[in-house]
């Protein structure tokens, strides 16, 4: 099959899940009632990328807060500061590295095994990576950005290997801080480099934010299968770097903006779909949305994903012996 599709990582939790966050941070409700919801809400967005037919799933992410704040929570040697302003008006609480990072439990593989019980479809294993983790944490152990960031990757790395251990098929490791700071674009990879050395599961990363022009090309050098790419609220400018440097690795094609409320129509997605396939590769194209969709409403979630789904299938017949 050509232009397989999947999404970034999160949705957006439903009313119900919201309100029992809430509840149980004032300890009005207790841990296993958060947790019934939280699979719930899992089981619900598993239903929904069922119906619409997504190839690669995803377990939406219910039981995170913040991205890197997740992990750090989960691992020994790091406190969590309090509220941090980040871009624009969202809070969130900041991890500090206080001692030697270690992991003692796996952090994501019950939640792996769990959405990988409800579907027959491959489901991803999702992690932050060290990178990301490190630029996003204030440090007060570590000599230098690099000794912290490449403990970050072996901690990192453990966690890729039971994932692939319990049968995931794709391991993502974000990275979207990558983009911010070109000078250590070296130390990312380098990073990276040890989280996926030896696994024989299918490796993505994600990165976004723009600033693309600065770390093309030298970012097909981040030793991992895919790299999935935040393009149209860029209006695909970027594709015109890969005129001059082809896109060597597969690439997970951002198609739909997730920070704007407003719905792409099927033709603008097509009409992406197809600058990226004159370009790159078809077999190397994987569709999915921008970045994660948790700042979006359920319905506007949906309602997104639904026409990137079916902008797929349509170029996909446009395509259709060609890329058998
Ligand atoms: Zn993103």
């Amino acid at each position: 099959m050509i232009l397989e599709t999947t999404t970034v990582g999160s949705f957006p939790k439903p009313e119900y899940l919201t309100k029992s966050r809430f509840q149980f941070s004032k300890q009005q409700i207790s841990r296993e009632e958060l947790l019934r919801l939280e699979q719930q809400a899992t089981k619900e967005w598993v239903e929904f990328q069922e119906e619409i037919g997504i190839d690669i799933l995803v377990d939406g992410e219910m039981y995170r807060g913040d991205m890197v704040t997740y992990f750090a929570e989960n691992f020994k040697g790091f406190e969590i500061s309090g509220l941090v302003r980040s871009y624009g008006n969202r809070y969130y609480r900041k991890p500090v590295a206080v001692a030697e990072i270690e992991r003692l439990n796996p952090v994501t593989v019950e939640w792996y095994q769990f959405t990988q019980a409800l579907t027959k479809k491959p489901v991803k294993g999702m992690l932050t990576g060290p990178y990301t983790i490190m630029d996003w944490s204030f440090d007060e152990f570590y000599p230098s950005r690099r000794d912290f960031c490449l403990r970050l990757a072996e901690v990192i790395r453990e966690e890729a290997r039971d994932l692939e251990a319990a049968g995931a098929q794709f391991i993502q490791i974000d990275e979207p801080a990558v983009s911010v700071r070109p000078e250590e674009l070296d130390l990312a990879i380098e990073a990276m480099g040890i989280v996926t050395n030896g696994l024989k599961a299918k490796t993505l990363t994600h990165i976004c934010y723009g600033n693309f022009e600065k770390i093309y090309p030298k970012m097909l050098e981040i030793p991992v299968d895919q790299i999935d790419l935040e393009l149209s609220n860029a209006e695909y400018d970027l594709l015109d770097l890969f005129k001059r440097h082809p896109f060597t690795r597969e690439i997970g094609l951002g198609v739909v903006d997730v920070h704007s409320h407003r719905l792409e129509s099927k033709e603008e997605v097509k009409k992406r779909i197809r600058k990226a396939a004159s370009l790159i590769p078809l077999k190397q194209i994987y569709v999915s949305p921008d970045c994660g969709l948790k700042t979006r409403s359920v319905e506007e979630a949906k309602a997104k994903l639904r026409v990137m789904m079916e902008a797929t299938l349509e170029v996909r017949e446009e395509f259709g012996s060609e890329g058998a």
